[in-house]
């Protein structure tokens, strides 16, 4: 597990390199395909069917007010616009699971402030993850930051538990009280994932059967980690070192070296 997430880290990093107005969301798809490819990984979502509709990429990639499952396609980036990008593999058996939301080119200081928060909510969570908790005090760590920027924190959308599948019991929502839910034991790997809209925290999907967006419009946010509850601090699995090398976001590098020796 440690080499898929390791992988989903670096295939991030190789998208976030080519992050810039002009470049379609599709031809960002077929850079993660062929990188994790290249490592010898099967894309997680391509074929991933839900119900009757099947998802046909590799790369979920989200622009502004799409919050998560945005199908690539020709749409080319803009400069301003935020894009969530969900990556996930398989690797000799293995699930690995990763978000990040980038900004192309310069975007509002609105925005700016929504991916600090989402991220931080993110790493918040994480603080919580360690054995003796509960679920419900990494659901209401991450929920209580984000409402306390009045962000709409999404409900109908959660985290989950990952290792031979993708999703995997429990699911791991970012709203919820403290003390409630299941008890974290020792080992038990999950993907915390905080899904976070500027405005309401509806969402819609699209007639594609996949595409969420924010009921509003708002722009949103999603940032995604593999964690491994353990005694004392969570073992975080997937890094975003890779990408955090190659894109200029000073603000999410301060927030991880405030983070308590979880760096991610
Ligand atoms: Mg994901
Ligand atoms: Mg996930």
């Amino acid at each position: 597990m440690r080499e898929s997430a390791d992988l989903v880290g670096r295939a991030l990093a190789e998208v976030g390199r080519h992050v810039r107005p002009g470049v379609t969301t599709a031809e960002l798809d077929a850079i993660a395909e062929d990188f994790l490819r290249s490592y010898g990984g099967v894309p997680a979502f391509k074929g991933y069917k839900v119900g009757k509709v099947i998802f046909p990429n590799t790369l979920c990639i989200s622009v502004n007010d799409v919050v998560v499952h945005g199908i690539p396609d020709g749409y080319r980036l803009q400069e301003g616009d935020l894009i969530s990008v969900d990556c996930g593999v398989q690797l000799d058996g293995y699930f690995g699971d990763s978000a990040y939301t980038f900004a192309v080119g310069e975007t509002s200081e609105e925005n700016v402030r929504l991916c600090r928060v989402t991220y931080e909510a993110l790493y918040k969570g994480i603080e919580k993850a360690v054995v003796g908790n509960r679920l419900g005090d990494i659901s209401n760590a991450v929920q209580t930051h984000c409402e306390g920027y009045g962000y709409g924190v999404v409900r109908d959308l959660v985290g989950h538990g990952i290792g031979r599948s993708l999703h995997e019991d429990p699911q791991v929502p970012n709203y919820g009280q403290r003390g409630k839910g299941k008890k974290l034991k020792d080992g038990l790997a999950i993907c915390i994932e905080p899904m976070i809209n500027r405005g309401t925290a509806d969402v819609e999907t699209d007639d594609d059967g996949w595409t969420v967006r924010a009921a509003d419009g708002s722009p949103s946010a999603h940032y995604e980690h593999m964690v491994v509850c353990r005694r004392g601090a969570a073992e975080i699995l997937t890094t975003f070192e890779y990408i955090e090398a190659v894109v200029e976001a000073p603000y999410r590098r301060e927030v991880l070296h405030e983070a308590t020796g979880t760096h991610g």
